[in-house]
């Protein structure tokens, strides 16, 4: 007997919709094939309009994670010996000073303690501090820290990176589609993600856009140039020829993501790029609400720190990491700490993709953690968490496929 998995609320992979599920669900077809060089296309296309970038800059999918899109960044930007500047928000900006070490760059982190954020004013006088170690040639941060669910403002970084001719790069793995992003508008470099987390697809493809400013940094890179997987010079072209509905080889696409990748971007310029964003928001707007009756503190300092896509929950008095089991023991996969500074004291429920889409999933998660804190012995009311939620229901209205979906299935 097949048990029914888990509703799976952890900050990535996260649950899909119907349609990217019957997207995926096909007989892989080949990287030729006519329907995959349109999804290709047209998923390269809707990228731009999901980053708002401008029309010289370069879309990439690439078969991989997260990591393989931050190490594309680093690959094409960074020599040995260059200075670069990390802005630290937790684990995920950790990886991304290690990579850099181990490209031979040489990068300056400006931190912050763990749930806040640095400011720009604390940047600016970091790098005044240390400006006979510059000019750095580039400045990355995390747009949303996984671990900690810290956001940053990623404008204010884009201007600085401008004022001292770096590139920035900013890592949207946790945020892209789910937070805003104005790649055009704040004039930022690199905007790098991944499929599983508010996209809204399964794991396997990660995804950047690069301006024109940075196409010419990769050009004028001074070392040996980047690992010939990473390169978007032998990338480009394959990009391209897709965009202009054209097959190409450099190394074979994972055709049916693609294909899959097509159809969410769909839903989400169907719903609408702000819709979704504002979406997002409400939901995590009413998850706030409902973790503040649950007694459970944000490991984010500051409000306006705190992410559309995740919560990081402190435990309260007398509750410990048993709880993600006991939550799992009531349908809903949840995910642990990750920030080694306080990995055991906090746990953590991704909101993002299409899940923010079905109140219906999000009160089966919050009414999961109620009970669960009440079978830990907190004196909670799992009634009054689900308030927000039921308010919030009456705010999301469907987006445009599931209205589609509901209006097939009644006719
Ligand atoms: N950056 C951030 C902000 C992430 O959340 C993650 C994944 N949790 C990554 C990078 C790495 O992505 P992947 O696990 O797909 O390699």
């Amino acid at each position: 007997m097949t048990e029914r998995p888990p509703l799976l609320m952890i900050p990535g992979p996260v649950e899909v919709s119907p349609g990217v599920l019957a997207a995926l669900s096909v007989a892989p077809p080949s990287h030729n094939a006519p329907a995959l060089i349109e999804a290709f296309g047209s998923a390269l296309a809707a990228m731009r309009q999901i980053w708002s970038a401008g029309p010289a800059a370069q879309p990439f999918v690439v078969a991989g994670g997260g990591t393989l899109a931050m190490e594309m960044a680093v690959g094409n930007l960074v020599a040995p010996g260059d200075p670069v500047v990390v802005v630290n928000t937790g684990y995920f900006s950790d990886r991304l000073t290690e990579m850099l070490r181990r490209q031979g760059a040489v990068p300056l982190e400006v931190s912050a303690e763990v749930g806040d954020a640095p400011t720009e004013q604390k940047v600016r006088e970091i790098l005044f501090t240390h400006r006979r170690a510059g000019p750095w040639r580039a400045l990355f941060a995390t747009h949303v820290d996984t671990s900690t669910g810290v956001r940053i403002d990623p404008e204010p970084l884009a201007r600085l990176a401008r004022e001292h001719g770096m590139v920035s790069v900013f890592d949207g793995v946790c945020a892209t589609a789910g937070e805003r992003f104005d790649m055009a508008g704040w004039d930022a470099d690199v905007y790098l993600t991944a499929g599983q987390k508010a996209l809204g697809l399964p794991p396997g493809l990660a995804m950047m856009v690069v301006s024109e400013r940075a196409l010419a940094a990769r050009a004028s890179h001074r070392g040996r140039g980047p690992a010939l997987y990473l390169d978007w010079e032998r990338w480009r072209p394959v990009m391209l020829a897709y965009e202009e509905r054209r097959p190409s080889y450099f190394s074979t696409p994972a055709t049916n993501l693609i294909l899959a990748l097509a159809a969410g971007l769909r839903e989400i310029l169907d719903e609408g790029l702000a819709a979704r964003i504002a979406r997002h928001e409400r939901a995590a707007a009413a998850l706030r609400q409902a973790w503040d009756v649950l007694d459970l503190a944000p490991v984010p300092v500051r409000p306006e720190l705190a992410a559309n896509t995740l919560s990081a929950l402190l435990f309260p008095a007398g509750v410990d990491g048993s709880l993600v089991a006991r939550v799992l023991a009531h349908g809903v996969m949840v995910a642990g700490g990750l920030h080694p500074a306080i990995k055991d004291s906090y746990f953590r429920i991704g909101h993002m993709g299409y899940a923010v889409s079905r109140p219906d999933l999000l009160r089966r998660t919050v009414e999961a953690v109620a009970v669960s804190l009440r079978d830990a012995g907190r004196a909670v009311d799992p009634r009054r968490a689900l308030a927000p939620l039921d308010a919030l229901e009456g705010q999301q209205t469907a987006a445009p496929a599931a209205r589609r979906r509901a209006a097939k299935s009644s006719s």
